[in-house]
């Protein structure tokens, strides 16, 4: 579903993704760990063209990225995006949030797009603020408003960085516990998180990165039991 080969990007002197090749499979959960500053973030970004990089190839459901100057809206709709700060826009409801993308990229009708609303705030557990505005929800509540809002555009694959990092420690499960239901149901993930115990549920693949390499991939139960690199078990004694 996902195949990066060979990807290097630079940022100034500073060599952030060093020639990473990483396939996830339609279906695979892949979760990504490692200390702050290997280009977790970056890695993630480059996906979607957020972020270009200078050598290698990425594809999606076997499409190569667009070239610069290129399209991005097809790119941007495979590819559903969570971050750390919720995103939602601010001046719409709950439901604006989610249809907006239905109705402008997918060319939805508006009761077409309200009907996939109801069913995914449903699903994520926040039917019930439909009509409220971003402001009036916890922090836990906007960000499983925002997966809605990116499963509206029917992604072939999901990516999170740091989803629960911002949330108070009460909220962090209510959005893991999304994304286990996500995982179940198949879908394809690229997870960036420090939440050991959704990695070792989750997971199908731990990647560990540090400076800018793919130092490790191993099941969950590898990684956490018998990691084979330095800086794997450095990693994991500082955070375990
Ligand atoms: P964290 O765990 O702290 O989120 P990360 O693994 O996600 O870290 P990245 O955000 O990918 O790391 O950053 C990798 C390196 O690239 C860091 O040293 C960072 O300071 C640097 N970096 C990231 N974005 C930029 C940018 N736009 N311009 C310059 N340097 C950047
Ligand atoms: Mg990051």
């Amino acid at each position: 579903m996902v195949v990066i080969e060979g990807v290097n990007k630079h940022f100034g002197d500073l060599h952030v993704l060093r020639d990473i090749n990483l396939t996830v499979g339609k279906g695979e959960v892949v979760v990504i760990l490692g200390p702050s500053g290997s280009g977790k973030s970056t890695l993630c970004r480059a996906i979607n063209r957020l972020e270009t990089v200078e050598s290698g190839t990425i594809a999606v459901d076997g499409n190569p990225l667009p070239e610069e100057g290129k399209p991005l809206a097809q790119l941007r709709a495979d590819v559903g995006m969570v971050f750390q700060s919720f995103n939602l826009f601010a001046h719409k409801t709950i439901r604006d949030n989610v249809t907006l993308g239905p109705i402008k990229v997918r060319k939805k009708s508006k009761d077409e797009a309200n009907a996939l609303a109801d069913r995914l705030l449903e699903r994520v557990g926040v039917a019930e603020q439909a009509e409220k505005f971003p402001a009036q929800l916890s922090g836990g509540q906007q960000q499983r408003v925002a997966i809605a809002r990116s499963l509206a555009m029917g992604p072939k694959v999901m990516l999170f960085d740091e989803p629960t990092s911002a949330l108070d420690p009460e909220m962090v499960n209510e959005v893991l516990d999304v994304m286990v239901g996500l995982a179940k149901e198949g879908m394809t993930m690229i997870v960036v998180t420090h939440e050991m115990g959704f990695a070792r549920k989750a997971a199908d693949r731990v990647v560990f990165m540090a400076d800018g390499q793919v130092v490790e991939v191993a099941t969950p139960d590898e990684f956490f039991t018998n990691p084979r690199s330095d800086r794997a078990k450095d990693f994991l004694g500082k955070i375990l």
